[in-house]
């Protein structure tokens, strides 16, 4: 019997934590603070302590929460910020936004996560070139799993860059036994509603460790606001995380370890199952993935998109993440400096992600795994 399988069942999640989602909700829609209202705190100080981080500074999305950062850093023209090709737009999109320039750096051909040796190779030609200040690295756990933290710490430090962590996939993950959240001078969260720990909305959150920041982050968030509502010390946003969505998250934030673990134990069959010809992801080593996203590899293009087909015929969504690096899309293309990206430019053609969301059943996972099953069949 075919089924169809949900890419994301955020109905199926909302049915099972109805009660506690609504309780919350309706404590907010009693007490009318509907930005900044208690849950903020509550939930920043609930992050803070689940990130292993001193502070957490609940903000308006994702990308606004690297924005701020890079604003904190005071990026500008003739900055050059390093980020890896294949990520999502955000992560580069805020270089841009404050007038410096995105350098963008390959990624590992296994774990798909930053190049150190790319890295070191675009330092190396932006210095040459002279025109612009290398000052940040912003490193990406891409798909939930950790970025390689050990050496963009040690690396960055020796060149006297700032490293910033876009989190944005994987809170919740951990490397070396702790949870991500303090690897870097400011790590930022999403809380887009697809993400692991998802709202029913925009939001995201900065963590850091260093008092300054985490007050410059909570005026940068309030438009720049001083030490009273009406002194305006520097140029900030509206970039403030709803107490509505601080109300969500608190409720999704009590059953969020366990979801984790369902993401894993689901990740676990499909890598035990998978059939030859399908390369399962490789787990980054002492970490484990948050697993926003759980990409296989193909060998080409054709058998791609032939087990795409097969498994959408068989009613399992896919998505391709992503599927042109951004050196290569028409916003970016014009600010590279032409630098060849092998691993990124041909990882588009090759990916495929699978369901992933706790609400999967067993049966559903033995489903998809038969599927995927009789597709390397059919290749043989
Ligand atoms: C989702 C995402 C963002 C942006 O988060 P929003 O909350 O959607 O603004 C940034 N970086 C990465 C890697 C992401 O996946």
């Amino acid at each position: 019997m075919t089924r169809q399988i949900a890419f994301l069942d955020l109905p199926a999640q909302q049915a099972r934590l109805k009660g506690s989602i609504q309780k919350r909700v309706d404590a907010v829609m009693a007490h009318c603070r509907f930005v900044l209202g208690p849950e903020v705190q509550e939930l920043e100080q609930r992050l803070a302590e689940f990130g292993g981080a001193k502070h957490a500074i609940g903000v308006s999305s994702g990308t606004d929460a690297l924005l701020m950062v890079l604003m904190g850093e005071e990026i500008g023209p003739g900055d050059a910020v390093f980020l890896p090709a294949f990520t999502y737009t955000a992560t580069a999109e805020v270089v841009l936004l404050l007038g410096g320039t995105p350098v963008f750096v390959d990624v590992d051909p296994q774990t798909f996560q930053i190049s150190l040796e790319s890295l070191k190779e675009r330092l190396e030609a932006v210095r040459q070139a002279g025109e612009l200040e290398p000052r940040v690295v912003i490193g990406v756990d891409l798909f939930g799993q950790p970025a390689p933290w050990d050496e963009l710490k040690a690396w960055t430090a020796q060149q006297d860059l700032t490293l910033v962590a876009d989190c944005a996939q994987s809170f919740g993950a951990t490397y070396h036994g702790r949870r991500l959240g303090h690897e870097a001078k400011a790590t930022t969260l999403s809380f887009f509603p697809s993400k692991p720990l998802g709202g029913y909305g925009d939001g995201g959150a900065i963590l850091t460790d260093d008092d300054d920041l985490a007050a410059l982050y909570h005026s940068l968030r309030t438009h720049g606001e001083g030490r009273t509502r009406y002194e305006v010390e520097r140029i900030g946003i509206n970039g403030r995380l709803d107490t509505l969505q601080a109300a969500v998250l608190l409720a999704k934030l009590d059953v969020f370890g366990d979801e984790l673990k369902r993401r894993d134990a689901i990740a676990s069959a499909y890598d035990a199952a998978m059939p030859e010809g399908i390369v399962p992801p490789v787990r980054v080593a002492n970490s484990e993935s948050a697993w926003a996203i759980y990409t296989i590899l193909l060998s080409d293009a054709g058998k791609r998109d032939s087990l795409q087909a097969f498994l959408k015929d068989a009613g399992v969504p896919t998505a391709i993440y992503y599927p042109k690096p951004l050196h290569r899309q028409p916003a970016y293309a014009p600010h590279h400096d032409g630098a060849s990206l092998p691993v990124a430019e041909g990882l588009g053609a090759r990916v495929l992600a699978l369901p992933i969301h706790p609400e999967l059943t067993d049966d559903d996972v033995s489903y998809i795994i038969a599927a995927l099953n009789r597709w390397a069949g059919e290749q043989a």
